[in-house]
């Protein structure tokens, strides 16, 4: 890779009636996120906290614990955090989600 990820950012984000979002990148690049994939990935400290649980309940079938939601989800509102990140509002009530430039980058790269 060439670039690094921190010298990539968005031009422009809509939202999609696929269920995903569409951001096109400075360099021309268009990539699109699942809601429901977005919404997993989610980089707050609730949601890194649930999926630590459920990575240990998987080692433990007796254990339950709350999922985090994947279903349906849509986002209710979008804003930018800075320079440096996208804040999505999921229709399940979570608000706390801040997606930087980078990851959401990473993320799209991936997908290769
Ligand atoms: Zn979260």
């Amino acid at each position: 890779m060439a670039e690094s990820l921190e010298s990539y950012y968005p031009v422009e984000i809509q939202r999609n009636d696929g269920g995903a979002l569409r951001i096109l990148w400075n360099d021309g690049r268009v990539c699109f996120y699942e809601y429901s994939n977005l919404r997993r990935v989610c980089p707050c400290a609730t949601c890194g906290e649930l999926r630590t649980q459920q990575q240990e309940a998987a080692k433990n079938p007796f254990q339950t614990v709350t999922t985090v939601t994947t279903q349906d989800v849509q986002p209710v509102h979008l804003n930018t955090v800075g320079h440096y990140a996208l804040g999505i509002e999921w229709d399940d009530g979570h608000r706390t989600g801040i997606y930087p430039w980078a990851m959401l980058r990473a993320l799209c790269e991936d997908d290769d």
